[in-house]
């Protein structure tokens, strides 16, 4: 059997390893404390599921266009002017099985031997995965803590070469939480001017998880990067609906319809009843939506308190999304072998910082995803295994 080389470069997300590690450990009576997971800990609001249900009840059971049903992209367009003035139109928007196709899809039109595309480190790990399998040369752009894990505009754009075809952004950002501000954007399109064969992938998904009065800065804003902007955004964080697979992307121009003969290609459409809960999140009330990431803003507070009392823990404020990432260096632990051992020995499980890139090293990410009752109670665990355990 000869398979092709590029199914030995590619990667995963040790998450799925990690949960699936969890979930045996508790079907063998432990009790583990899952701050591993990014999704969110509740469930698809009523009115959601309910349009589901209605919508398998009236019939839609069959194929929908690829690039997904006319009043779901008309949703998708009015929510985006709605909540960021810009103008696009539904026949820029496509429907897709979650986030992570669309970056699939936007890394296999721009990676081959020979290109470069920039990606954030510590960062998405389906990024360099998917890069790696084109067999384009990943190039990590780094995320610094103290940069308040915000991506920099300089440093991004001294990374940038002839070769360079693609930029991938995240903001609110996976695993730090970081949230890049305003200025620095500005900054970055501004350079990207220069540059204009270079297209850009922003992931945008965890656009509303924002803390403090910051405000989400959606790249669709930039008219100077209109005609190369893709971007991935889906219902899975904001509403509670990672199993559904329901995500969207904006395509521009000739890249819209090499993503809708791919989506034939592969899934041909999302299911339908779920295409229609899409429109009930988008259309119906938002009251879900507000309280979830309030729950999530109290929770970050108790977890970047909880961790800055414990030994060798530092542990900065994220301003988004639902993930913490202190910096472990003064404990004396390497990353991974921490979160082994946390899991396998405490209960808590987390996620080593080098599963999200080589500057993850000397971080670990903690989601908040849980109640804050298991969240304090994960967190007195650790602080016991770290006071009472050697590094290994
Ligand atoms: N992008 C980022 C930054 C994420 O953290 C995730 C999920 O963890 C995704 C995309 C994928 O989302 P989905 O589950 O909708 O494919």
């Amino acid at each position: 059997m000869q398979t092709v080389p590029a199914f030995d470069r590619i990667g995963e997300e040790n998450a799925f390893a990690v949960l699936a590690r969890a979930t045996e450990l508790a079907a063998k009576g432990r009790d583990i404390i899952n701050l591993g997971i990014g999704q969110p800990d509740f469930s698809t609001p009523k009115h959601i599921v309910d349009a589901a249900i209605k919508a398998l009840k009236d019939g839609h059971h069959g194929y929908t266009p690829a690039a997904g049903i006319k009043p779901l992209r008309e949703a998708v367009a009015a929510d985006l002017h709605k909540r960021f003035k810009v103008n696009v139109s539904p026949g820029e928007v496509m429907i897709m099985p979650g986030g992570k196709p669309t970056m699939f899809m936007a890394i296999m039109m721009f990676g081959e031997p020979g290109a470069d595309i920039l990606y954030p480190d510590p960062g998405f790990p389906i990024y360099r995965s998917m890069i790696e399998f084109t067999g384009a040369k990943p190039i990590p752009v780094p995320v610094r803590e103290e940069n308040g894990f915000a991506f920099s505009a300089e440093e991004t754009l001294k990374l940038i070469t002839p070769r360079t075809r693609l930029l991938i952004l995240n903001s609110p950002a996976n695993p730090t939480g970081g949230v890049t501000p305003k200025s620095e954007v500005d900054k970055l399109v501004a350079g990207l001017e220069k540059h204009p064969n270079i297209a850009v992938m922003s992931d945008e998904i965890y656009d509303h998880m924002l803390y403090d009065g910051e405000q989400h800065v959606c790249l669709l804003s930039y008219p100077s990067i209109r005609d190369r902007l893709i971007l991935l955004n889906g219902w899975s964080k904001t509403y509670a609906m990672t199993g559904w697979r329901l995500g969207y992307a904006i395509w521009p121009g000739k890249l819209y319809e090499y993503a809708r003969k791919l989506a034939v290609n592969l899934h041909s459409c999302v299911n339908a009843p779920t295409q229609y809960a899409g429109i009930a999140a988008l259309t119906g009330p938002q009251d879900a939506v507000t309280k979830m990431v309030a729950e999530f803003d109290k929770r970050r507070k108790v977890v970047v308190e909880s961790l800055n009392k414990l030994p060798g823990i530092a542990c900065a404020t994220p301003k988004g999304a639902f993930y913490a990432f202190p910096n472990i260096k003064q404990t004396g632990w390497k990353a991974k072998p921490l979160a082994s051992a946390l899991l396998e020995d405490a209960g808590i499980a987390i996620i080593g910082g080098p599963d999200f890139g080589v500057l993850g090293e000397g971080y670990v990410r903690v989601s908040y995803a849980n109640s804050t009752a298991n969240i304090l109670k994960a967190l007195e665990r650790m602080g016991e295994f770290l006071a009472s355990r050697k590094a290994a």
